[in-house]
């Protein structure tokens, strides 16, 4: 491991505040925040989410969904016809009887995302009014809300951000006198969850609650009580909605790797006093199951050059992670929104010869990547067989999203997925 230790205390913020950040603003390489519904759908089991969009919406869920899923799935598409783009038809009606027939048919459905895109939006259908109108007719059987998933000027991981913010405020009020709780902030695989759940009971915090549950009536109460842990770093919109509520974040890393699941876990112990010879003994062995899990990627990963474009959000933890506990050399961090508050710990952890940098002008930052030739980079599937074709060995971010990575028993999949591609490059290569 290297740099300064890892802290879930705020940092000073000299460590971030002094490091160069270059900021592009240029053409982007991004999917749209419709893919987040991929994940979430299957997280919150009676939910749906009703795309109300054109039929190139329908055609990257259905292309995103046919490759990423297996399960039954829980969204659809309301395809906004070429009549209802020239004003022709009445967008409201037409959406209001899409849902009757859906509601009908799917009687399982307890929550209703209208989710809008570029489409609806250049209609100027307005999803908030609809999803009010359609919440008094269907409660209370079912609920119903609205964000926005469009490609305009977003990520893809923008589109949870999104989805969850829609939901704080629907959330119920914990009361006044409650004792303090912890809520967990991010949708992550169910595996990972009971893990982290069965790690906060050993340690004695035993109020813990996730956002997004896995069922609508299941949502977590939230009040002046709450401290809240983030499990994503894309989270900001969400964040701001709960600290509105009252909830309390606490500063700390994300969960991936050893290193980082212990800064994240020992968070929430201090300020729930935690005893620290407690916390120690209790994550003793899955740390020591982590870093052994890990160490077993080191000997391929270990001073090989890492170049990250601008995707997940996931880019400047990953970098960290890679880092510090596989001695992997990051040249350059890319990140599409560098929210200071959230990443601080972060950042002030990354070896100070990487170079981050914000938002993104693709034909440059290739530029850079191809003169400094990684060993892999991590980048979208826009630009993922282009740089394989030139001899470069990629990781699709996207993927880091799919997968479970968060937490102690992950922490080996995790350098597993970046010891990969350099394991077949190896084998293409013979
Ligand atoms: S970028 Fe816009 S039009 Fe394209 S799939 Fe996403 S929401 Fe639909």
């Amino acid at each position: 491991m290297s740099g300064a230790p890892l802290r879930a205390a705020p940092t000073p913020a000299a460590g971030c505040a002094e490091r160069p950040v270059l900021r592009e603003r240029g053409q982007r390489e991004v999917f749209c925040g419709l893919t987040g519904i991929i994940w979430l759908h299957r997280k919150i089991q009676d939910a749906f989410f009703l795309i109300v969009g054109s039929r190139t919406c329908a055609h990257l869920m259905q292309s995103a969904a046919g490759v990423m899923i297996f399960a039954e799935p829980r969204f659809g598409t309301a395809v906004i016809e070429e009549r209802d783009l020239a004003g022709l038809a009445d967008a409201n009606e037409e959406l209001d009887r899409v849902v009757e027939q859906l509601l009908a048919r799917r009687p399982d459905i307890r929550l209703l995302f209208l989710v809008g895109s570029c489409p609806s939006e250049v209609i100027k259908l307005d999803l908030s009014k609809a999803a009010q109108r359609l919440a008094t007719r269907h409660s209370p059987d079912v609920r119903v809300l609205n964000y926005s998933g469009s490609g305009i000027e977003t990520t893809f991981t923008e589109g949870e951000d999104a989805c969850l913010a829609a939901l704080v405020p629907s959330l119920p009020a914990e009361p006044a006198a409650a004792d303090p709780s912890l809520l967990v902030v991010g949708a992550l695989a169910d595996v990972v969850e009971d893990q982290f759940r069965r790690l906060f009971d050993n340690l004695g915090i035993a109020d813990v609650r996730f956002l997004p549950a896995r069922r609508a009536g299941e949502m977590p109460a939230v009040g002046p009580n709450t401290r809240l842990l983030l499990a994503q770093p894309f989270l900001g919109r969400t964040l701001a909605a709960l600290e509105a509520r009252g909830a309390r974040r606490l500063a700390a890393p994300f969960p991936l790797g050893a290193e980082g699941t212990t800064s994240w876990l020992k968070a929430a112990a201090e300020d729930f006093g935690v005893e620290p010879g407690h916390f120690s003994a209790m994550t003793r062995h899955a740390r020591e199951r982590a870093r052994l899990a890990v160490a077993r990627h080191r000997e391929r990963l270990e001073g090989k050059r890492l170049f990250l474009f601008p995707d997940s959000q996931l880019e400047i933890p990953l970098a960290r992670f890679l880092a510090r506990e596989l001695g992997m050399i990051p040249l350059e961090v890319g990140t599409p929104y560098l929210h200071r508050a959230i990443l601080d710990e972060e950042l002030a952890a990354l070896p100070d010869g990487a170079l981050v940098s914000e938002g993104q002008d693709v034909e440059r930052q290739l530029d850079r990547c191809r003169a400094a030739r990684p060993d892999i980079t991590v980048c979208g599937l826009g630009l993922a067989n282009p740089l394989e074709v030139e001899g470069l060995a990629t990781k699709w971010s996207i993927e880091l999203v799919f997968t479970p990575i968060q937490g102690y028993e992950q922490a080996g999949d995790l350098a597993e997925l970046f010891a990969r591609p350099l394991v077949r490059r190896t084998r293409l290569e013979v």
